[in-house]
């Protein structure tokens, strides 16, 4: 039994090890979680080596593998939900443990069955108070109670044994009698739902920091059209049920390719960015701005009217960007500007798509115009 035990968790070590490879984001918590795989593999080695090896590493040895265990998976735990890592207590149970073992002595004894499973118990009750608002709060509660069981059945048996050993009465947790197979059945059912609850959390977390950086332009940080095309479908829903105006404001930085002929292609990227954040700045936290296109960015304001919120918000960038000043790779100073179109939603329109054509047309005679001005839609 125990060797297959090892076995497995031999495996589950394998898993993390391939995990920490490829997944370079989460490798300190998966480099964590190969270690407690490996004590634990090495725990259970330990134990089908009994009779034969030295009694002081199958007895004592074992036990501080447990514990060694326990701790690396509790503190993977802790740098997984980027909480502090609490070093002071995964090393202060280890200080206590380790001489508290070697004293007992490594005979089955009811006292040592209760210090070892009190040690485990211990740790996995700290570790799970430590982990639960951050767990909660990041992968809700369901989750955090499918979690719960199999930390609760593990506490759960080792606080059995703490009383046992107490009242006492002489049990071989490890050894081949009845009350030896279900602790090992517990212990494994238990050690293959933490490894493939923290398998499935990693995954979780890659997939949806994947869908937002899907949504994310790379230069500048700021959402792209894709992820434009669905907030203007969402406010288009929104204002056809409800009957609220919103608006949308088409921008394009002017000349824009001059800065990259005459300073090269990396001051236009530099210049991008720098207008990105200007724009940023100046939008509120309810208004979506994202990059539309090279060098067009576009801004949604949700409950606003093109005539007042929309031209005020327009000429307040536009001021904005026209007051940026970069310094050029020669040291020169170089200005920018930009024009901008302004449209609302209109209850006759077919689809969303109206509504940008009109900023567009506005933008349009903007730059024919003279640039650096504001246009509203014509009426
Ligand atoms: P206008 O005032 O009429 O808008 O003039 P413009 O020069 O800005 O006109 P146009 O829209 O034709 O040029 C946009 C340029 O933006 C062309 C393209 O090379 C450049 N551009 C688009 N995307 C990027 C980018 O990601 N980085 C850099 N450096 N340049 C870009
Ligand atoms: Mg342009
Ligand atoms: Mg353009």
């Amino acid at each position: 039994m125990s060797f297959l035990a090892s076995l497995q968790l031999a495996l589950y070590a394998l898993m993390w090890a391939l995990a920490s490879a490829t997944h370079r984001d989460e490798r300190p918590a998966l480099l964590h979680w190969l270690g407690f795989s490996l004590t634990a593999a090495g725990q259970a080695a330990l134990v089908a080596w009994r009779p034969d090896g030295p009694v002081w590493l199958t007895h004592t040895g074992s036990s501080l593998a447990t514990i060694l265990s326990l701790a690396l998976a509790g503190r993977g735990v802790l740098v997984f939900l980027r909480q502090p890592p609490r070093d002071g207590f995964w090393l202060g149970m280890l200080a206590v443990a380790l001489p508290a073992l070697v004293w007992i002595g490594p005979g089955d004894t009811p006292t040592r069955v209760a210090a070892m499973s009190g040690f485990n118990a211990g740790l996995l009750m700290v570790a799970f108070w430590l982990a639960r608002p951050a767990f909660v709060q990041e992968f809700g509660l369901r989750i955090a109670l499918c979690a719960t069981l199999p930390a609760a059945a593990l506490l759960g048996m080792n606080v059995f044994f703490v009383v046992q050993g107490l009242r006492r009465v002489p049990v071989d947790i490890v050894g081949a009698n009845a009350i030896s197979t279900s602790t090992w059945v517990l212990t494994l059912v238990s050690a293959a739902a933490f490894n493939f609850l923290f398998f499935f959390l990693v995954t979780i977390r890659l997939l949806q920091s994947l869908r937002r950086q899907a949504g994310l332009d790379a230069l500048t940080g700021l959402p792209n059209r894709r992820a434009m095309q669905e907030r203007l479908q969402l406010e288009w829903e929104r204002a056809r049920r409800y009957q609220t105006p919103f608006v949308a404001i088409a921008t394009d930085i002017d000349h824009f390719k001059r800065i990259n002929d005459r300073y090269g292609h990396g001051m236009g990227d530099q210049a991008l960015r720098a207008v990105a954040k200007t724009l940023q700045d100046h939008v509120r936290e309810t208004d979506h701005l994202s990059r539309f296109g090279g060098e067009e960015f576009l801004v949604l304001m949700p409950q606003a009217s093109a005539a007042t919120d929309g031209l005020r918000l327009a000429e307040r960038l536009r001021s904005a960007v026209a007051a940026m000043r970069l310094s050029g790779p020669d040291g020169s100073v170089i200005g920018l500007s930009a024009s901008f179109g302004v449209s609302e939603y209109l209850a006759e329109d077919a689809d969303s798509d109206q509504l940008l054509r009109r900023a567009d047309q506005a933008l349009y005679r903007a730059k024919h115009q003279g640039r650096n001005r504001v246009e509203l839609q014509a009426s």
